[in-house]
């Protein structure tokens, strides 16, 4: 069987990275598509595992040799979904999660139509301006513009399949879990010809 493809999207701080490291260890065949980004890395970032820290020349090589599933400008840095890494895990079954911006998420949708499409909400726009003040990753300038950001991403999420209102990290993790778990029982992921020859196996025409 096919694997399938989640595609988690939300504005910046809403906490979409801490609900996937909560969940990754917990499921079973569940794996994470690295990014390239041409962003510094923040204190503790390992580059391969947060993500993939390239130049922007080297970045725009990979562009020209069309090694992204998407990519899309994001808050002033570039961001790229490699895609041998999807393709072949989609190839081997497995389900994939993409932590990625709403511009890359809609560019995603235009080519994969039965991908899982998960936006993260905050409760409020203010809770989402303290969190992200909270975190103290970004200068005023980085973060009024994620901030700014934030409305249009708000404004896409009718677009998603699913949405989650974080304003609970443990029931967050739990929705997102069990909406990875339901969406592998659906009747066009699971009835392969071998599962129906099974069922059918010994029952007569008549
Ligand atoms: P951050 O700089 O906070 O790690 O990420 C900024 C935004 O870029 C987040 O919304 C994150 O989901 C998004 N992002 C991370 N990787 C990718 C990617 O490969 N493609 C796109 N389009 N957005 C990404």
């Amino acid at each position: 069987m096919k694997g399938t493809l989640f595609v988690v999207s939300g504005p910046s701080g809403v906490g979409k990275t801490s609900i996937i490291n909560s969940l990754i260890n917990k499921l079973d065949n569940v794996v994470f598509s690295v990014s390239c980004t041409t962003r510094a890395p923040r204190p503790g970032e390992v580059d391969g595992v947060d993500y993939f820290f390239v130049s922007k020349e080297k970045f725009m090589k990979m562009i020209e040799n069309s090694e992204f599933l998407e990519w899309a400008e994001v808050h002033g840095n570039l961001y790229g979904t490699p895609k041998k890494f999807v393709l072949e895990n989609i190839e081997k079954g497995k389900r994939i999660i993409l932590d990625i911006d709403v511009q890359g998420a809609l560019q995603v949708k235009k080519n994969f139509d039965d991908a899982v499409f998960i936006f993260v909400a905050p409760p409020s726009y203010e809770v989402l301006r303290e969190r992200l003040l909270k975190r103290g990753t970004e200068k005023t300038e980085a973060l009024l513009k994620r901030l700014e950001n934030a409305k249009w991403e708000l404004s896409k999420m009718i677009e998603f399949n699913y949405l989650i209102v974080n304003d609970d990290l443990e029931k967050s993790v739990l929705v997102m879990k069990s909406i990875i778990i339901g969406e592998s029982y659906k009747t066009t992921r699971i009835l392969t010809e071998e599962l129906i020859k099974n069922l059918f196996k010994g029952v007569s025409d008549r």
